[in-house]
């Protein structure tokens, strides 16, 4: 196999470039594993994060080789960071933020809420599994935040939206509607600042992290339009 080495060496570098597709390097592809643990400050993850959706945004993302971080990871995972993002389709955690297999945690729903089960889970990703940065990663235009506005009802997805009425209520307690898109983006900003506030009061496990400048979590929304995040805190 020929390496990125060999050919950076050769003369007709340009040429020779050019008419590959682009490689990342093979330091910035190492997978993270338990036997090569991340060692990154809660800052230091959520700067890993930023560089990666600065890397979306650029249209420079990594593109490594994805059979390769299977077999690396296949011995066990030791991901940085933790996402409690929404379900939506336009939002995926590893893409906006240009990471690998093994180095983020993600929980996906309706909402990105954070209630018993899923502050569990957090617990796992942060007390057992190392990771040392949560981002609850809200979105424009949600439509589970524009149903809890609307109070939708259907089926269980009732008691879904019932997590993000607090937040409706915060922010119009007199009601509102869904087509006021300035009111469902801060619907959804306050909504993600109730879970980071969840993640903290109702872990007491977590909060000593945090209070051991072992943990960060912070808030942080994506635009569906530009496909930025843009963090609320940290
Ligand atoms: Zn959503």
């Amino acid at each position: 196999m020929i390496s990125r080495r060999h050919i950076c060496s050769g003369i007709a570098v340009a040429g020779a470039v050019a008419a590959l597709p682009r490689l990342a390097s093979a330091e910035s592809c190492q997978t993270r594993t338990r036997a090569n643990p991340h060692g990154l400050s809660p800052a230091q993850a959520i700067d890993a994060l930023r560089r990666g959706n600065d890397r979306f945004l650029a249209g420079t993302t990594q593109n490594c080789d994805l059979i390769a971080q299977v077999e690396a990871t296949a011995g066990g995972q030791a991901p940085f960071a933790a996402v409690l993002g929404c379900m939506d389709s336009r939002v995926p955690p590893e893409l906006v933020f240009d990471q690998k297999i093994g180095d983020i945690f993600d929980i996906r729903i309706a909402g990105n809420f954070a209630d018993t089960a899923i502050i569990g889970s957090m617990e796992f990703a942060t007390v057992v599994s190392g990771a040392t940065a949560i981002v609850v990663l809200g979105h424009s235009g949600c439509g589970a935040v524009r149903g809890a506005i609307d109070h939708v009802e259907l089926g269980n997805l009732t008691q879904t939206l019932s997590h993000i009425q607090p937040a409706v209520d915060a922010v119009a307690p007199e009601g509102g509607s869904s087509s006021d898109a300035v009111l469902v983006q801060e619907v959804a900003e306050v909504n993600v600042g109730m879970a980071v506030a969840g993640l903290h009061n109702q872990s007491p496990l977590m909060a000593g992290l945090v209070a051991e400048g072992k943990l960060m979590i912070v808030g942080a929304m994506h635009d569906i339009a530009t496909g930025k995040v843009t963090f609320l805190q940290g």
